[in-house]
């Protein structure tokens, strides 16, 4: 976004404001440069993402695409799709409140896996598994070890197995 009075490419997001229809977005911007401070009004065409992918392509960001990718490792967990659909308008709401046009698909992994993480465990390691494409099992352990300590510090008992 180019600041109107000196035309620096760069600003800072100050403020998200998504109007009532839901179909615009009021930001309020600081010029990084000259610190002028604007607001824009951004219409629903304007808000396309593209995601940069891993081999450095670019894509439109697609909630389906998420939606399918977070349902497959849910498939046979007590997650419904409402569930799936909220997750997915969350983590698409905290990239929008960003600001940015563009955004990395493996900033968008991050943030599935951070929501299937609090939801299931047994999706988010699916997830993680597929997603984070760990080059050593090391790593797995290490991720899977950071969840045994998270659930500690939660003083949550463990998930009982099918044994009862
Ligand atoms: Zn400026």
């Amino acid at each position: 976004m180019k600041c109107p009075r000196c035309d620096y490419l760069d600003t800072k997001v100050m403020e998200s404001r998504v109007s009532v229809d839901g179909r615009s977005i009021r930001r309020r911007r600081a010029c990084l440069k000259c610190q002028h401070r604007f607001t824009t009004y951004e219409k629903e065409e304007e808000l396309i993402l593209q995601v940069k992918k891993k081999d450095g392509s670019f894509d439109e960001f697609s909630r389906e695409k998420i939606i399918k990718a977070i349902s497959m490792a849910c498939r046979k967990r007590q997650i419904s799709m409402d569930q799936i659909e909220a997750m997915v308008t969350a983590i698409e709401a905290q990239i929008r409140s960003e600001g940015d046009r563009m955004i990395t698909s493996s900033k968008i992994g991050d943030l599935v896996m951070k929501k299937l993480r609090q939801t299931d465990h047994v999706a988010y390691v699916r997830f993680a598994s597929i997603y984070k494409d760990f080059k050593d099992p090391e790593e797995f352990v290490k991720e899977l070890k950071g969840l045994k300590t998270q659930r500690d510090l939660a003083k949550t008992p463990p998930p009982s197995l099918d044994m009862d």
